[in-house]
């Protein structure tokens, strides 16, 4: 696969370059994911200012204002916001809930939704996790039974991300509790959040933050307009949705602003401590993980340019998650390792600028990136997704 830019490529490399020196405050510069859940206004402004480029919908289908750019000028896209440290956009509404009402949304709901996916009026969640249904996700139990044209819905989700900023929620609820296979009896709903019967409980955890929670629906009535894809359809709609969560999660460009924060610290530009360059063992680890990543850049994208000619095969988002998850939680482990003491700074506590700043950030981003091998469909059952498709065309299993 050649990766050197065309003339135009380097033209539209350019185009983006420029429109970020301008587009980009300086205050904008460097708000995370994380931050999004307590900074939403900085990703509202910045999303605002992507769709009035055009460039916020990028990836959605040209119909629906998508612009149909090659694998490369989405790298490059990417690369470049990721080098200029623009703001996250939100995953949940653009990347995942905006392709999938594209794909699957009458024309009403796209009319409706995809609007307010895009001026940021909506933030959306995924209740799809329960307390029994986790991996094993067509064991979900929240009911919506039918009352004229209402599904009344009861049951509980967990693990929710942005419940408690979410306006709306995609949800899988069991409509057909009588359907031999499980699957066949599950519906995704669109459900508004501010609808009576809701209770939205936060779970906290290890880095301090407030990502997720705990949903409750009591006899909640949700419109059966706001149904995707049809009565009982909903695990189609899901299979569609995960493997879009799944490719995304390798997320090679945002691992690379890793590895370079990394980089620096085991070079000890941040760490204030000597560098850790002079020694082989570091120098080697470092370089054995650039080398995986340069794989798994381009993995990342043959397979893009597999799904746009539509031959991707069904393992290999499975395998994106896996690779891009235990890579980046490499890279962490590395940087904590040479951060030593320092890696105990929280980015909040009285300590030297080094240690408050690059390092307790790390260490903070590290703890979350625990539960990228958990989150988006557990390593271990992408493994087994691996070997029944890959083993299956040659043994039969
Ligand atoms: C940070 C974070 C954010 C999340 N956000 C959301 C969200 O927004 N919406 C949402 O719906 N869910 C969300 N989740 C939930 C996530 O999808 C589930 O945690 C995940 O699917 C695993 O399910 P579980 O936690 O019930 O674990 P379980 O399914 O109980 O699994 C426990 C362990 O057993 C292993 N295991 C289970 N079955 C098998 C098997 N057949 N073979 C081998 N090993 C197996 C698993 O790999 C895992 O290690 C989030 C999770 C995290 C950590």
């Amino acid at each position: 696969m050649d990766l050197t830019l065309s003339k135009s490529e380097l033209q539209f490399q350019q185009q983006v370059d420029e429109f970020l020196v301008a587009a980009l405050k300086p205050e904008w510069r460097g708000v995370s994911d994380i931050d999004n859940r307590t900074q939403p206004a900085v990703m509202a402004a910045w999303q605002a200012v992507l769709a009035a480029k055009g460039w916020l919908t990028a990836g959605w289908p040209v119909a629906n204002g998508g612009l149909g750019w090659s694998p490369m000028q989405h790298h490059i896209f990417k690369e470049a916001c990721s080098k200029a440290r623009a703001p996250k956009i939100s995953t949940m509404s653009i990347g995942m809930v905006g392709p999938l009402i594209c794909a699957f949304g009458s024309p009403e709901q796209q009319a409706f939704y995809l609007p307010r996916i895009i001026n940021g009026a909506d933030i959306w969640c995924q209740g799809f996790s329960e307390p029994g249904a986790g991996s094993d996700l067509a064991s979900l139990k929240t009911a919506a039974r039918h009352d004229a044209d209402h599904c009344i819905v009861s049951g509980q989700k967990i693990w929710t991300t942005y419940a408690h900023v979410a306006t709306q929620m995609f949800c899988l609820v069991r409509t057909d509790p009588q359907a031999v296979r499980p699957q066949a009896g599950i519906s995704m709903l669109l459900i508004d959040m501010t609808l009576p019967g809701i209770t939205v409980r936060p779970i906290h955890t290890i880095d301090g933050e407030h990502h997720f929670n705990e949903v409750f629906f009591d006899d909640v009535r949700v419109p059966v307009s706001c149904r995707l894809g049809g009565a009982h359809k909903g695990w189609d709609v899901a299979r569609a949705l995960l493997a879009f969560e799944r490719s995304g999660i390798a997320d090679v460009v945002a691992t690379r602003q890793i590895l370079g924060d990394v980089a620096a610290i085991v070079a000890g530009d941040t760490s204030g401590t000597a560098s850790l360059l002079n020694g082989e063992d570091f120098t080697n680890r470092l370089t054995r993980l650039e080398i995986a990543l340069d794989a798994l850049e381009i993995y990342e994208m043959r397979v893009m340019e597999a799904a746009e000619r539509k031959t991707a095969r069904d393992h290999d988002a499975s395998m994106m998650k896996i690779l891009g998850s235990e890579l980046k939680q490499d890279i962490h482990s590395l940087g904590i390792e040479a951060l030593g003491i320092l890696a105990a700074a929280w980015p909040d506590d009285e300590a030297p600028a080094h240690a408050s700043g690059a390092g307790g950030k790390l260490v903070v981003d590290a703890l979350f990136a625990r539960a990228s091998s958990i989150y988006g469909g557990a390593n271990e059952i992408q493994r087994n997704i691996v070997a029944k498709t890959l083993l299956k065309s040659t043994v039969e299993i």
